[in-house]
């Protein structure tokens, strides 16, 4: 086990699907899970292969109600390569001894590699290599190489390689009632001596989709040519290849795959992209090599270490690196074109159906610190489905764009209405829709990449007016309350699921959650910063094509003194009355469960509701220490009236912390990063449970239904912003660090206003090098020590260790 290689040995079916989950390979386009080629759906396996921003609208009937899915959809199954041994069947590895069953995952190149070696009945001894990489360059190609010995025996090799179309979705249990048939098949068929193409087409988005392989063999390394029975069925094409081997010797057969579809830009028709784009791509090694170097330079732009000493830490490091490695193979440079926003559970799964939520949240600052370019194209995902958010706003009776919950194609509200609870078996209604705090998340991350980059152009073209239509959503939402002399805010949810509503009353969200009404008046406090910042002509401009009203201003003015917070006991209050909730007996549950992350499942299946109980599924509350600097919060809660004590903070973290489940991958990553100054060695234990997240599938058996990526995120963010301290507010480079001795030394390349910065810390020196960028100096700050920082220059800072 290296730092930059994932390795798994024998085949383990109840892990198969965790395994597949993370040996995916992905270029931002597309994304295929790391499947053996010859398996198929079968329970154990789950071939799947996504392209980003590709969905589809299904309907069901579920007890006489109509319910619309759209789903990012599984597209035809570009992998399928088997072999049998001399007039035997095809390879069926419950029918034969498998002696060597070996996969390796070499981050650095993006390439899967696996290792078979089998006895068959009759004593033949064959082995199988097969390698495979989906391009990180050339964003429609992938490869898959065989390579067979036929170790004691000589006879015919017959291959069998194709392209199925008839997959569905069905990676995931619960969804299994509902309609997963999405592809309907237009044409199939070979193109060329050696190649084939597949074309479908999704049955209500009407997205063509066409795959085609090129298969060429050789043996011994010469290529060879070789009569094939070509098989057609509608969605279905493979070819059989029969050659003869000798012993020793080694058949290869190479699949150069491309995929298109009719969203791809600069492209005709997908069928035809697809035959051009294989008749121009060069041999399986060759692309590899270009891979490779895109990989090199990926790595080398996002380039992160983790020096630890120990046998514990050089695990945290590869896991931090393939955590990364997901990441980057999520989002890409090809989804800059993709019209993709950023999918909760990556390209590598169909849990939550591809769905987008508010994850960017997360997800964003490491890609903003790097690749600020993939933020601004991820943002506009939301500008473009801005006229949809205004629409949901509208059909509320409220001004304003409303964000949905969950997004997908338009951008409408795609969060399901009924869900299945596995642990009862019942269709209970699903009300998260209500959580429309999504929004301000958008907002949030927008102001923060403007805040990184400087880049007024964005603000002016798109960001300025998401920001200034989501705050009046917020605006007209609140309403005053005139016992209170507040603004309040009703019936919505915050990021804890649990809360749907008070016990016992229909659900329709609570009342003053303080996660919303607090990030609500950030936003009404950016949007008014948003209004400075434009130049005099944009700013004009805007405001009459928004028809944005200087009373409405007035009053987002006063908002920001006079929104309501509840409090209780010293804390911030989860939501207004929260603290009349009764206490959960957290032990005994512990003791009769075990595993009670999903607390919502085990109490309704035992007929009550979380509901009615002060235990939440992940952090609410404190998700404004994690956003929020303290001085942030000091001046928001200030300017409303309300004197935050220093001891509030601490008190509200322990208070929540005690009454958390950590049903969400993003509780260990919130907690890890707000107990990070106060209470160092908990918050390395949460660093350390985050790391397991996918992993070890922490969640129970959802890493196999797609990664968690905002947890994937959250370990690098972690590390690169939380224990630094770093900011980037006010176009200076802050650190505030609290490094722990025991993550060793630290080191991650980051872009900062045109600028190629090298950032090496340990417990006791910080060091900032600017490598390159022929551009003006900046300023670096350290707790309160401020440095220059130029060109080709380094400055360094002591600190004080613990
Ligand atoms: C969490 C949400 C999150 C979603 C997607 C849910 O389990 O509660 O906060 O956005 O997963 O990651």
């Amino acid at each position: 086990m290296s730092e930059w290689v994932l390795e798994y040995a024998g085949f383990d079916p109840v892990h198969e699907g965790l395994r597949e989950a993370l040996c995916t390979l992905g270029n931002g386009y597309f994304a295929t899970r790391g499947a053996a080629p010859e398996s198929r759906a079968d329970g154990v396996h789950y071939p799947g292969t996504y392209v980003a921003g590709c969905w589809n609208r299904l309907r069901d009937d579920v007890a006489g109600q109509a319910v619309d899915n759209e789903s990012m959809v599984n597209l035809p199954n570009w992998l399928p390569v088997t072999i049998a041994v001399d007039g035997g069947d095809w390879l069926d590895l419950e029918q034969v001894e498998v002696l060597t069953q070996r996969q390796e995952l070499d981050l650095r190149r993006g390439l899967l590699t696996r290792w078979l070696r089998f006895r068959d009945g009759q004593g033949r001894l064959t082995s199988l290599t097969q390698r495979r990489f989906v391009h990180m360059q050339h964003a429609h190609l992938a490869g898959l190489e065989t390579a067979v010995v036929a170790e004691n025996w000589s006879g015919q090799l017959r291959i069998r390689t194709g392209i199925d179309g008839t997959v569905q979705n069905a990676g995931v249990d619960r969804y299994r009632k509902l309609a997963s048939d999405h592809l309907l098949p237009i044409t199939q068929g070979p193109t060329g001596p050696d190649t084939m193409v597949l074309t479908v087409e999704t049955n209500q988005s009407r997205i063509r989709i066409a795959t085609g392989v090129r298969t060429q063999l050789r043996c011994e390394g010469e290529p060879r040519e070789v009569r094939r029975r070509v098989h057609i069925e509608p969605g279905l094409i493979e070819e059989e290849i029969a050659v003869a081997v000798t012993a020793g010797h080694e058949v290869t057969l190479e699949k150069v795959v491309a995929l298109h579809t009719g969203r791809d830009w600069a492209v005709s028709e997908p069928a035809e992209a697809v035959v051009s784009a294989l008749e121009r791509a060069e041999s399986f090694e060759e692309l590899l090599d270009g891979h490779t170097l895109a990989w090199a330079q990926l790595w080398e732009r996002f380039h992160t270490s983790l020096e630890q000493d120990h046998q514990s830490g050089q695990e945290a490091s590869l896991t931090v690196r393939l955590y990364l490695f997901h990441l980057l193979q999520t989002l890409s440079m090809h989804t800059l074109e993709a019209d993709a926003g950023v999918p909760a559970r990556g390209l590598h799964g169909e849990a939550y159906r591809g769905h987008i939520f508010w994850d960017e949240l997360f997800v964003l600052p490491v890609m903003t610190l790097r690749a600020p370019g993939l933020t601004r194209a991820l943002l506009s995902y939301r500008y473009r489905r801005l006229p949809a958010a205004r629409a949901a706003a509208l059909a509320c009776g409220l001004s304003g764009a409303l964000y949905p919950w969950q997004s997908g194609s338009d951008g409408r509200e795609v969060s399901q209405l009924i869900h299945l609870n596995p642990l009862s078996g019942r269709w209970l209604p699903d009300v998260s829709r209500l959580q429309r705090h999504a929004g301000l998340a958008v907002a949030f991350t927008t102001w923060h990449y403007f805040e990184a980059t400087g880049d007024l152009g964005f603000l002016q073209d798109e960001g300025a007016e998401m920001i200034l239509d989501i705050a009046r959503y917020w605006a007209a939402l609140a309403t005053y309350d005139p016992d209170l002399d507040r603004y309040v805010i009703r019936g919505v949810m915050g990021p804890d699921e649990f809360h749907t509503g008070y016990p016992g009353a229909e659900d329709t969200g609570v009342d003053n959650n303080a996660y919303t009404n607090v990030m609500a008046v950030w936003v009404l406090r950016r949007a008014l910063d948003v209004l400075e910042a434009l130049p005099v002509r944009r700013r004009v401009e805007l405001t009459e094509s928004l028809g944005l009203r200087r009373s409405e201003v007035k009053v987002w003015q006063e908002m920001v003194h006079k929104m309501f917070v509840p409090f209780h006991l010293g804390v911030i209050s989860q939501f207004e009355g929260y603290e009349d909730l009764e206490e959960l007996d957290w032990e005994s549950y512990r003791q009769r469960y075990g595993n009670i992350q999903r607390l919502d499942r085990i109490l309704e299946a035992e007929g009550r509701s979380v509901n009615g109980y002060q235990a939440s599924k992940q952090p609410d509350v404190l998700m404004l220490f994690y956003l929020l600097s303290a001085d942030e919060l000091r001046d928001v809660f200030s300017d409303l009236g309300y004197a935050l004590e220093p001891e509030a903070i601490p008190a509200t973290i322990e208070y929540y912390l005690s009454r958390t489940s950590h049903g969400s991958t993003l509780s260990a990553l919130v907690h890890a990063w707000v107990l990070a100054r106060a209470h160092r060695d908990q918050s390395l234990e949460y660093f350390k449970l985050l790391l397991e997240s996918d992993v070890a599938d922490v969640q129970g058996g959802t890493t196999p239904e797609g990664i968690h990526l905002a947890a994937m995120a959250g370990s690098v963010d972690l590390l690169q912003r939380c224990f630094t301290g770093l900011e980037t507010r006010g176009g200076v480079l802050r650190f505030n660090p609290q490094w722990p001795e025991r993550l060793g030394t630290f080191t991650c390349r980051l872009r900062f206003r045109q600028h190629d910065i090298i950032v090496r810390i340990s417990s006791s020196r910080l060091r900032v090098s600017a490598v390159s960028g022929d551009v003006p100096e900046i300023q670096v700050c350290c707790v309160d020590q401020w440095r220059t920082l130029r060109q080709g220059e380094s400055v360094e800072f002591e600190l004080q260790p613990g």
